[in-house]
């Protein structure tokens, strides 16, 4: 794709080889992402927002991307997107999709087959969507040879609760799962190999976790939801639509641009357009992503 929107990013953190894939891009306005959001309160910050993240109609760009992650000897799928064929009547944009996703993952050099771990950042319908497919009327395991990492305290919140956004996800794309065998529900501090670990991030969900990336030195962390767009960084209070406990979501994003606003922190953004990466910087008594 020439649109660099839907370009394929890559990055190399130490030995660690990591590579963006683009599902789909949305273009929201302020207040339907964030109910208290307005365009004249991010105005402030529009001299780093725009045009990579606010668009020229002052909507919120958001990008529904996999991150695909070589390390140590196993391929990695991070956020595994909405995938084709999933119903969402609330949700125009992401009903029914028929992207050449897996095309795309083949291309870039990871065919479904060779994916040996899949790493959902929390269990929301476009986090977890190619985690299965459609085959005749039954959803399968999209990457049979994976096992699907979910935090144990994430699916404890999910099993029990409503679905009130009717996405399906958890019949479509988790259980289907479980019932193949190929699931490990971990903890949120789960260490995966040397270079990739969990790390809690809590409050968009109560079970949300963000992926450290450590290798030679270097380090990169992906987000998830706990930031859904970088204003969050200048207005870490806005009441995202998506946090199921608002103010622990605030706290987690405060106390993390604390620790990550040191420097040496790649910063890659589960929503964040292109160019998706950027550190986070103390501006005032807010921060800023520069990217
Ligand atoms: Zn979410």
């Amino acid at each position: 794709m020439t649109d660099r929107l839907y370009q394929d990013l890559s990055w190399n953190i130490g030995d660690v080889e990591i590579t963006r894939l683009v599902e789909v891009i949305l273009r929201s306005p302020v207040e339907t992402l964030f109910s208290d959001g307005t365009n004249e309160a991010l105005a402030p910050y529009s001299s780093w927002l725009k045009p990579n993240f606010i668009d020229e109609d002052d909507k919120l760009i958001l990008s529904i991307h996999a991150f695909l992650i070589r390390a140590g000897g196993l391929n990695i799928i991070v956020d595994t997107c909405s995938g084709n064929g999933k119903k969402l009547p609330l949700f125009s944009e992401w009903n029914d999709l028929d992207t050449p996703f897996l095309e795309n993952m083949a291309k870039l050099g990871f065919p479904a087959e060779s994916i040996d771990r899949v790493l959902c950042t929390h269990l929301h319908f476009d986090h977890v969507g190619w985690n299965t497919k459609l085959e005749g009327e039954q959803w399968v395991p999209t990457f049979p040879n994976a096992r699907y990492l979910f935090g144990e305290t994430e699916w404890g919140f999910w099993s029990q609760e409503e679905d009130h956004f009717d996405t399906g996800c958890r019949e479509q794309a988790i259980i289907p799962i479980l019932d193949a065998g190929l699931a490990d529900l971990v903890d949120s501090n789960h260490t995966i190999n040397d270079e990739i670990s969990l790390i809690p991030t809590p409050g968009h969900t109560p079970g949300h976790v963000s992926i450290l990336i450590s290798s030679q030195g270097e380090q990169a962390i992906i987000t998830g939801d706990m930031f859904h767009h970088p204003c969050q960084m200048a207005k870490p209070g806005l009441l995202d639509i998506g946090d199921v406990e608002h103010d622990r979501a605030e706290q987690t994003r405060i106390d993390f641009m604390n620790t990550y606003s040191d420097g040496k922190t790649l910063i890659l953004g589960t929503h964040f357009a292109t160019p998706t990466s950027g550190k986070i910087v103390a501006d005032g008594d807010g921060f800023r992503f520069v990217s």
